[in-house]
């Protein structure tokens, strides 16, 4: 017999992946199918098993899409196979998610749910612009209303004449494409027309916008301003908020469009980062970190790593392919036995820490010469063996100034970057639109392999600024002509994204 199928629902929150409950991105982690919408991020998908099978079902009005029909044959179908399904829907999935309908489905083929809730859209506006829904003063009840009655129904169950005396405040959503009918109906019934109206459109994301008018003139306002769906439609004395306690559109990184251009999973990981100050960022990979873990002279550095006094990593990508070769080869953190272990910046000692390992030396520095220093200055290192596990395009400064220490050095390149190809005309089209703010690069190779695909003059004909992590690779972009803008004072990450921030703060 086939083992029972499950489905989740799951509110996937608006915007921001992290909106998720913690709840939902437990299942989404032991899914053996998610059924995504469109509302929902697809960041969230990084909390799938990369066996997860994962269905994308845009559901548009009119044109070519999935209907409700298919989705809940769907779910049947995937469930019934026995596999635990997750149905992710953008905001909570009961706040005008047509739940009803696809749980009555389930519950006729006899197949077991849950509803995991999620942070609705209309509830997300408050939190992410200024207009609090609810207000001591003016407003002791607000309302959630569709601005798009199911197709076909005869009679409208919205009371109009209700809604446009309601003491408080209004929330529509789905009602971009009606916005005039909504405002006019509200006018016909009594409401006054210059009753304040704001339309939040993409809440909580990086390109949320707000726009604020009267009833009378918000739909005109909207179009002017070429604003669409999606989008949450306020009207009632809470539109008239005060934008000075607009903290998510004040971040200084807020709208901004910031190109990144590491390997796939650096890109992930930083355009998180670029997510938490505000911005948006737009991944370009330009590069492909490539394991060397299969050399000769790795598995021999192997076979002997006892003899080693010190162990050195300069990078997180470093340790992870390092692990990740000890777990193939069916070995563990064993292999280090006495040795110490040294980490260049925290971020790669953090690393590290996830396999259980404390690194013995983690100077706060962000430069192999800085580093060599200080270990130099923390530890006598005459005749000790030291080995580096690191990078191939790693420069020989390091393993100059251990040997003039004294040490013995064994420097073993683990992985290499290599160019990646992407279809580029896209983020092209953009720069010369001018809809890219920063592009940012974090190593030499990503610089080589971006310029490999785009031209040095396009990026200087636009309005495009240019961020460096550090001199080494600010050197190489000027070598290729590029006039950098900022390179960061700490070599991280954050102190790039900050040397980004302080741009605008002059
Ligand atoms: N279940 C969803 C709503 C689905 S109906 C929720 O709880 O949020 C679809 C409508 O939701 C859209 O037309 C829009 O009005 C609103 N919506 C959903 N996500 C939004 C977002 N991030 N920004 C603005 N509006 C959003």
């Amino acid at each position: 017999m086939v083992r029972k199928g499950f489905v989740y629902l799951v509110g996937a929150g608006p915007g921001k992946a992290d909106l998720i409950t913690v709840r939902g991105a437990e299942v989404l982690k032991k899914a053996d199918c998610i059924i995504y919408d469109k509302l929902a991020n697809p960041a969230l998908l990084k909390f799938a098993r990369t066996d997860a099978e994962i269905i994308h079902v845009p559901k548009r009005i009119g044109g070519a899409s999935v209907t409700q029909q298919e989705i809940n044959q769907l779910l049947v179908e995937k469930a019934t196979s026995g596999k635990i399904v997750v149905r992710l829907k953008g905001g909570d999935p009961c706040i005008f998610g047509r739940v009803a309908e696809e749980l009555t489905i389930l519950s006729e083929a006899g197949i077991d749910f849950e509803i995991v809730p999620g942070i609705t859209a209309g509830i997300a506006v408050s939190a992410y612009t200024s207009i609090m829904l609810t207000d001591r003063d003016y407003s002791s009840q607000v309302v959630f209303v569709t601005g798009r009655e199911a197709e076909g129904k005869r009679q409208s169950n919205i009371d109009w004449p209700l809604l446009a005396k309601f003491p408080g405040t209004i929330v529509f959503y789905m009602g971009m494409s009606n916005l005039d009918s909504i405002a006019q109906k509200l006018i016909k019934n009594g409401m006054p027309e210059d009753t304040p109206t704001a339309v939040v459109t993409e809440v909580a994301f990086p390109t949320q916008r707000i726009v604020k008018a009267t009833l009378a003139r918000i739909n005109e306002t909207c179009e002017q301003n070429k604003i669409g769906p999606p989008a949450i439609i306020v009207i009632g004395t809470a539109a008239d908020s005060d934008t000075r306690l607009d903290w998510f559109m004040k971040q200084p990184l807020f709208g901004k469009n910031i190109v990144v251009t590491r390997d796939a999973a650096g890109n992930a990981d930083f355009a998180e980062k670029i997510i938490a100050r505000g911005g948006n960022p737009v991944q370009f990979a330009s590069i492909k970190i490539k394991p060397l873990t299969g050399s000769n002279k790795f598995l021999r550095t192997l076979a002997k790593f006892t003899d080693y006094d010190w162990i050195i990593f300069t990078s997180g990508n470093g340790v992870a392919i390092f692990f990740e070769a000890l777990v193939s080869l069916g070995k563990d953190a064993r292999v280090f036995g006495s040795a110490k272990i040294a980490a260049i910046g925290s971020r790669t000692a953090e690393k590290l820490s996830r396999f259980g390992i404390k690194a013995d030396f983690v100077p706060s520095v962000f430069t192999s010469e800085e580093f060599g220093k200080q270990l130099l200055n923390f530890i006598n290192l005459r005749d000790k063996k030291v080995l580096l596990l690191r990078s191939q395009i790693a420069s020989n400064e390091l393993v100059e100034l251990l040997e003039k220490g004294g040490a013995v050095v064994n420097d073993v390149a683990i992985y290499t970057a290599v160019a990646q190809k992407n279809e580029s005309d896209w983020l092209v089209e953009k720069i010369g639109k001018g809809e890219i703010d920063w592009l940012t690069f974090a190593s030499p190779s990503s610089v080589n392999g971006f310029f490999e695909q785009i031209d040095v003059e396009i990026v200087q004909s636009g309005n495009v600024k240019i961020a460096s992590i550090g001199p080494v690779t600010s050197e190489q972009l000027v070598s290729l002509g590029v006039n950098v803008d900022v390179t960061a004072d700490e070599h991280t990450l954050y102190g790039l994204l900050t040397a980004i921030e302080k741009t605008f703060k002059r």
